[in-house]
């Protein structure tokens, strides 16, 4: 049975960057024929937008489908169902020649900055690469946007000679924020940008990310599978479970008026500064279970401490519990 698009919440202003009931389902093959048997469902028809000069934070424990959704709504992979749009443009079947200028608005900062920068290439010919691709400037000016972009990412002009494996991970990772900004995006999707890296530089690079969106109007989606790392971003936040979005609202809201159980767990998670306050914990028990077979009616409630009889039959829809608060639950 198809289930209903998840609906998009916000302020009501055109979004730059538009998703509805986007799918994202992998065959899995066996067999000597190699004939599709089963199907991951990766992502399962999510909705969300993203404004500009907006931080959209997408969390939820890993195998959750949120690094798919990151690739797929920048087209690295084909969404099986939905539509992608960005400032009111489909681009959800452009091939691969329309997708090239689009390219440009769109970046991405991935996990590990390692493995993500090519070693045998120096820092500087790392972000020149894209400038080289997208036939942008003569060499001489492409060299003056890189140390640009090197010195307002917080990087030595004359550590454009040097190799990736000669930084520490933080500046590995403002290499990668250098690459990102090359083409002067209008949107960049972070998928776990900071993860890798010790608390201490993590906040470095967040304050550098929320530098660059305020000075570039840019706007992010920041995926992590931590709300402690997305609250300091993130103007609203989308809970991700199984492939679904089970909370969808603004930051104020989910941290002091959670609904979704699942947001609950993640939240008791979070460390509060003050003592004083007190926050209900909810220790989640096993692992999210497997997107091949994901778990009948409610996908959550094999880990939930609140499933009832119905939970296990019938799917809940995301639906307003309040202004631009979006929940998927039976109880609410
Ligand atoms: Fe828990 Fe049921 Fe709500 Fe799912 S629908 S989160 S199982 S109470």
């Amino acid at each position: 049975m198809t289930e209903p698009a998840q609906t998009s919440v916000g302020t009501g202003e055109a979004p730059l960057l538009d998703i509805v009931n986007l799918k994202k389902h992998f065959p899995v093959k066996k067999g000597f024929l190699s004939r599709g048997v089963s199907k991951v469902y990766a992502v399962d028809g999510i909705s969300f937008h993203i404004n500009q000069g907006e931080t959209l934070g997408l969390v939820g424990e890993s195998g959750c489908g949120k690094s798919t959704v990151g690739r797929t709504v920048l087209r690295l992979l084909d969404p099986t169902e939905g539509s992608i749009k960005l400032n009111g443009r489909d681009i959800t079947h452009l091939n691969k020649a329309d997708m090239r200028p689009v390219r440009r608005e769109m970046q991405i900062i991935f996990q590990d900055p390692y493995s993500s920068l090519n070693p045998r290439m120096s820092a500087g010919d790392i972000v020149e690469e894209l400038l080289i691709v997208h036939g942008i400037g003569t060499a001489p000016e492409r060299k003056q946007r890189v140390a640009e972009l090197f010195e307002r990412v917080g990087l030595r002009k004359a550590q454009m000679n040097s190799f990736p494996h000669e930084f520490s991970g933080g500046q590995r990772q403002r290499i990668g924020i250098a690459r990102a900004l090359a083409l002067n995006p209008q949107v960049i999707i972070g998928d776990e940008p900071v993860s890798a890296l010790d608390v201490s530089i993590q906040a470095q690079v967040i304050n550098l990310l929320m530098d660059l969106q305020a000075e570039l109007n840019l706007s992010y989606l920041f995926i992590a599978h931590d709300l402690a790392v997305v609250e300091h971003i993130s103007h609203r936040i989308a809970v991700m479970y199984l492939g679904k979005i089970v909370e969808y609202t603004d930051k104020k809201t989910l941290f002091t008026n959670p609904q979704h159980p699942y947001t609950e767990a993640l939240l008791s998670a979070v460390p509060i500064p003050d003592p004083t306050i007190k926050r209900k914990k909810t220790i989640l028990q096993g692992d999210v279970p497997s997107p091949i077979q994901p778990p009948s009616g409610c996908h959550f409630h094999t880990r939930c401490p609140y499933a009832e009889a119905q939970c296990k039959i019938d799917v809940p829809v995301l639906k307003a519990y309040g202004p631009g608060h979006m929940v998927s639950c039976h109880l609410r």
